[in-house]
């Protein structure tokens, strides 16, 4: 092998070697900050919905990555409990969500109920729907 042959393959191993760098830095950038991008254009729930499905397809592309050799083992486990503690954290947002929404809907149906009782100034039962005491002429609360 003369040193002509050799030199091809020696720029083909470092331009590949380059655009494997340049191609790899940028995606493991875009995955530690734009999977948390915050996009509030959406209900709450929706928009934790969507950030968990992002985490759990970031956490695919990842172990692709790894198997075919693009990360290295460290960058991988960094990587892999970035995603872990992230989605654990969207889950318990989820879990908080779903819990706070229903203890809203159960103040609301008790306040409607206290709401309609009472007038707060004199006493007098108010009827459903009244906006004034019928008694004193207070605004019902
Ligand atoms: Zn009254």
């Amino acid at each position: 092998m003369s040193g002509n042959d050799l030199f091809p393959l020696a720029m083909m191993a470092i331009i590949l070697i380059g655009v494997g760098v340049y191609v790899s830095q940028p995606l493991i950038r875009d995955r530690s900050e734009d999977i948390f991008h915050d996009d509030y254009s959406e209900t709450p729930m929706h928009h934790l919905l969507s950030k968990k499905d992002s985490v759990y397809t970031e956490m695919k592309d990842l172990e692709f990555d790894y198997s075919t050799g693009k990360l290295s083992e460290f960058d991988y486990e960094d990587l892999k409990a970035k995603y872990s503690g992230r989605a654990a954290e969207v889950l318990k947002e989820i879990d908080d969500l779903e819990a706070s929404a229903s203890d809203e809907s159960k103040k609301e149906d008790e306040s409607k109920k206290e709401d309609q009782s009472f007038c707060s100034a004199c006493g007098f039962k108010l009827q459903e729907g009244d906006r004034f005491c019928q008694s004193c002429g207070a605004g019902a609360p």
